[in-house]
């Protein structure tokens, strides 16, 4: 049902409605980014363009919304970069599938995704077909890049807009898909989108620097000098730590800003619930003063990192800076 779409409210009342009343344009652009559900949410579209129980709603266990869900049905066609390109080839193949009529169905659809890699051929191609599109053509392009889309594309198509999703939709998202959730949210709050995110909590090393993390915060208040050991033998003896090292402070920093929450009673802004415990203890031995320049500190050293500095030198004084406090 669309009320699976809480995250595009508008968008899934519009192509509603736009169904409901029988109002369905020729070609349709999904516009936004990466992980915002433009790919499920044209998939719903298409099974409710289908639907045999639901007007303008899919009620996903009929036959037609069954064979859309395996990507078996005959009138809903799929197109989706080979290699990184869609080809003339591609288009081609569509047009000819798309050229008979079917007598017992009123509709075709088409769903092309990253309609952005089209190549050059297969754009001019498109072009035409979207020009004269025959009776009954429902075509829903899918990109998250529509700076790399023609104007002339874009002129002939309505254009539905995908908002971001917030942190909270994202770690929702991964909590759904058996992710932790606290490493649920603190991958929602440092990625872009669900993919990253996503790929951020499949990656080993994610649960493992995050704990890191909390232990070194730990040390620099608890055991002194002992920190500068946990930083190298936990993390630089990593293998490949320059390329975590983005993500390490990352989490870092978000780590203080949790303490900070905590400290000034905004608990219900902390990412990293599942640490409450030590998250009371350590923010109780920092004054507000010390968090936020232990944040100031976190952020220098990342930005230094960018403009290439040495990796060892700038944790130690990370380090030791956070400890002077
Ligand atoms: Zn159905």
């Amino acid at each position: 049902m669309w009320s699976e779409f809480p995250a595009q409210k508008q968008v899934a009342e519009l192509l509603y409605r736009s169904l409901k009343h029988n109002r369905l344009s020729h070609a349709y652009l999904f516009s936004g980014p990466k992980g915002a559900g433009k790919k499920k949410v044209a998939k719903h579209f298409a099974k409710a363009i289908f639907c045999l129980k639901q007007n303008g709603d899919s009620c996903g266990i009929c036959k037609n919304c069954r064979l859309i869900e395996e990507r078996n049905h005959f009138e809903v066609h799929w197109i989706e970069p080979e290699r990184n390109i869609i080809r003339i080839k591609q288009v081609e193949d569509l047009q000819k599938k798309f050229s008979y009529r079917a007598a017992e169905s009123s509709h075709k659809v088409y769903i092309m995704d990253e309609a952005d890699k089209m190549n050059q051929e297969a754009t001019n191609r498109m072009l035409k077909f979207l020009e004269e599109p025959p009776q009954g053509v429902v075509a829903i392009l899918l990109t998250s890049r529509i700076q790399d889309i023609l104007p002339t594309i874009l002129s002939r198509c309505q254009i539905i807009t995908f908002a971001a999703p917030s942190p909270e939709i994202i770690a929702k998202e991964l909590e759904q898909a058996g992710v932790k959730p606290g490493l649920a949210r603190a991958a929602a709050q440092i990625a872009n989108d669900v993919e990253e995110a996503r790929r951020l909590c499949e990656t080993e090393s994610f649960a493992q620097l995050r704990s890191l993390v909390i232990q070194l915060s730990e040390d620099i208040l608890e055991r002194g000098t002992y920190a500068l050991v946990t930083i190298h033998d936990k993390f630089l003896k990593q293998e490949k730590a320059t390329d975590k090292i983005d993500l390490f402070l990352d989490l870092f920093l978000l780590w203080f800003r949790d303490l900070l929450f905590f400290s000034l009673g905004k608990e219900s802004q902390i990412t990293n619930k599942d640490q409450m415990e030590p998250i009371q203890k350590q923010a109780l031995r920092m004054s507000q003063r010390r968090l936020v320049d232990g944040m100031g500190t976190i952020l220098v050293t990342k930005n230094r990192l960018t403009h290439y500095a040495n990796l060892q030198l700038s944790l130690e004084d990370m380090v030791l800076r956070l400890q002077e406090g």
